[in-house]
Order: C-alpha cells, then sequence, then structure tokens
C-alpha cells in the first residue's frame, strides 16, 4: 500500500519505514529516492538516488529493475550513489542477473560530497555529506528557471512582450534550491550542509518521536530524533518538511499528534508526515 503526500508543488509517493524499507519516487523531477521497496510506479522513472547500502534502502533495486523490463524499458536507469559503493552494488548484481539468467543493468554514478552532476538541462543534483555507519549521502536538487530581469518586473504584459519581440534579453535565469533529501544520518548533516535547510521541500528522516527512545540512543543509532529538529527549528526555513523514516515503534495513526504535540506551531504546519493512513502490517 503506496503512501502519496503533496509538498507545494511535489508529491511524495512511496512507502518508508525505519529500518524496514524506504523509497519514494517525486514524480515532478522525475526521480527516485531509495529503492527499499519497488513500487511499480516508480519503474516508470529514469533515476534513483540512493542514500546508501543499507538493504532497506537498496534491497529492491533488483526487483525495481525487473519491473522496468517488464513494463517496457530497455535503457538501464542512472543510479546515483556514494562512490564507496559502486563496485559493491555492481557485484551484487551481477550475481543477482547470474541466478535470474537475465541481466540488471543500470548505469551507476558514484559521487563524494560536494559533487555536482546535471540530471537534464534545468535539474542538477549535488551530493551533502550525512553521517551513517556506513558511506552515506544526502542530496541537493536545484532546478534553472528563468524570470524576468527586475527592472522588467514592474512592466505591464503587453510592455514586455514588445520588448520581447524587438528582441531585448529580458530574462535571467535563477537556481532554486528545490529538494533536499537527507536521511540515515545523524542531524549534523544539515549543520554541516545548511542549503538542506534552505530548499523549498526538504524530505528527512524522523526515526525517532518521543521518549521510547533517547535522543543519546538514536544518535548512537546516527538517526534523527525528533528533539533535535525542535532544538534547530528555527534553522528551518524550507517551506515544506516532509518526516519520513519513523520507527515501527510509533503506530502510523499516532505520529501526527506527536508532531503536533511537539513541534512549535509555525513550523508543525509546514511538516508533512509521511505516514500511511491504515497501520504498518496487519496484528
Ligand atoms: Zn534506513
Ligand atoms: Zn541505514
Amino acid at each position: 500500500m503506496l503512501t502519496t503526500v503533496t509538498a507545494g508543488a511535489l508529491t511524495v509517493r512511496g512507502i518508508s519505514v525505519g529500518g524496514v524499507y524506504t523509497s519514494l519516487a517525486v514524480p515532478e523531477l522525475r526521480l527516485v529516492l531509495d529503492a527499499g521497496s519497488s513500487p511499480r510506479s516508480a519503474a516508470a522513472i529514469n533515476t534513483i538516488l540512493l542514500s546508501h547500502g543499507h538493504a532497506d534502502h537498496v534491497g529492491a533495486l533488483p526487483a525495481m529493475l525487473g519491473i522496468r523490463a517488464l513494463s517496457g524499458k530497455s535503457r538501464p536507469p542512472r543510479v546515483v550513489m556514494p562512490s564507496e559503493i559502486v563496485d559493491d552494488l555492481m557485484a551484487a548484481l551481477a550475481a543477482l542477473s547470474k541466478l535470474q539468467r537475465f541481466p540488471l543493468e543500470i548505469e551507476p554514478i558514484g559521487m563524494q560530497p560536494g559533487d555536482e552532476i546535471e540530471l537534464r538541462n534545468d535539474l542538477r543534483v549535488r551530493a551533502v555529506r550525512t553521517f551513517h555507519p556506513v558511506p552515506s549521502l544526502g542530496y541537493l536538487v536545484t532546478r534553472r528557471i528563468s524570470k524576468l530581469k527586475p527592472e522588467y518586473q514592474h512592466l505591464p504584459g503587453p510592455e514586455i512582450g514588445a520588448r520581447r519581440r524587438a528582441g531585448e534579453d529580458i530574462l535571467e535565469s535563477e537556481d532554486r534550491l528545490e529538494l533536499g533529501y537527507a536521511t540515515d544520518t545523524l542531524i549534523n548533516a544539515l549543520d554541516h550542509a545548511p542549503d538542506l535547510f534552505a530548499a523549498r521541500t526538504l524530505i528527512m528522516e524522523c526515526t525517532f518521536l518521543d521518549d521510547r527512545k533517547s535522543v543519546e540512543a538514536a544518535r548512537a543509532g546516527c538517526h534523527v530524533h525528533l528533539d533535535e529538529i525542535v532544538e534547530r527549528a528555527e534553522r528551518f526555513t524550507c517551506e515544506h518538511l516532509v518526516l519520513m523514516h519513523f520507527s515501527q515503534i510509533y503506530r502510523p495513526d499516532e505520529v501526527a499528534g506527536i508532531l503536533d504535540a511537539r513541534l512549535p506551531p509555525w513550523l508543525r504546519k509546514r511538516v508533512v508526515p509521511f505516514v500511511p493512513n491504515k497501520p504498518y502490517w496487519p496484528g
């Protein structure tokens, strides 16, 4: 059962339970974030950003590749990941290809913190450092948009049209931080890459929510506790904050209430909890 939420102009669709599986598609940006589950709808998307190599984030990649083949996609997807795990992932896919008697192909792109690549003409992704016991990355996606130069912004439409027809250069481009993604990390990743705070939409983990798990215990596992978000509340200038990767110790139907009680109301308004409207599993 997939969950779908909207965060401004973006849709986030997929499934996420901390330690169990996480895979989110953002169709407007043509991106899949992690491959811990293989929803059929994600198979149509050609770029996958992997945060790290834990099974709850990459375990379903072979199934995702199989579904792509079934749906007639012949081009291997681009899979962006920490450069340290490229060889291991390719070896795993080679072993599974042998097992299946069917080639599971990807176009691997290894990145280091600070690297940036073009995804398409108007879209770029930058890798940022995250802190987990294995090689890991967060991502910042920027979109280049065209807008009127400031000196033209006050002009009426017909005048702008006339100037444009006369060949005046009325547009300038601006790089907009469209999306940040940070999961399976100490919250310090945000302190080291403060652009994450400022992305229009930030999708980040908040694995633990209250004193059923202490901040110290959360940090020992390299995960984020809600207390640490509350501590930094003023810094979250993002328009939408999608919190996900909640631990299964919280029932989906209690997450929103905990956020209501613990977040400052102005920040709570921007927070979109990524939880299903049904229990994670029966019983
Ligand atoms: Zn995880
Ligand atoms: Zn992990």
